[in-house]
């Protein structure tokens, strides 16, 4: 049985960050679907074709594509020990896929990061502007917010519901939301 943990919260919510920090520290697989849509955009593959206008303008991409891209992710032998979801779930049909894995893949805790907006759109454009991620725009920020309130907020009532939320307060330095998130993992 290998525990699944999400990492819920809004695009600049420190998901990333903090997931890479967690695997690390606790030895899971981190399985981020934005990089790996981004290395499918990258290498051009048919995915990635599809992908790419989506990710630009902010957009999902379409469920039965993301989650058959994260099943086969979870067969590969870094997932034995568990592992963080960072930006999956995003959708209520994502999520319930994961249920029907659930003698397998249990999802064990769900971290719902929560940052306000203005900390948000300032951490995203400074991204933008390191990284050069090519959906860190005004415009992309706006669709994504949009998209988050919509389609994945709903996700946290869904596992409320189950018990399994954690809210973390994400304002404020990386190690102090670190330690908060870890504990859970002692
Ligand atoms: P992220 O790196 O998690 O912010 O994701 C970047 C972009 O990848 C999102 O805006 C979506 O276009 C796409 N994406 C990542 N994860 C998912 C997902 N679970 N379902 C649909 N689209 C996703």
């Amino acid at each position: 049985m290998s525990e699944l943990n999400i990492f819920l919260g809004p695009p600049g919510a420190g998901k990333g960050t903090q997931a890479l920090k967690i695997a690390s520290e606790f030895d899971l697989a981190h399985i981020s679907t934005g990089d790996m849509l981004r290395e499918h955009v990258s290498s051009a593959t048919e995915l990635g074709k599809i992908a790419k206008s989506l990710l630009d303008e902010g957009n999902l991409v379409p469920d039965e594509l993301v989650i058959e891209m994260l099943l086969e992710r979870l067969n590969n032998e870094d997932c034995k020990n568990g592992a963080i979801l960072d930006g999956f779930p995003r959708t209520l049909p994502q999520a319930k896929s994961l249920e029907s894995l659930d003698k397998e893949f249990p999802v064990a805790k769900v971290f719902v990061f929560e940052v306000n907006e203005d900390e948000l759109i300032k951490r995203i454009l400074l991204r933008g502007e390191m990284t050069g991620r090519s959906d860190d725009t005004e415009d992309s920020i706006k669709v994504r917010f949009e998209v988050y309130k919509k389609d994945t907020q709903p996700l946290v009532d869904f596992y409320n519901e189950k018990n399994l939320v954690n809210v973390i307060d994400a304002v404020g330095e990386v190690e102090d939301i670190y330690n908060s998130i870890s504990r859970h993992f002692k």
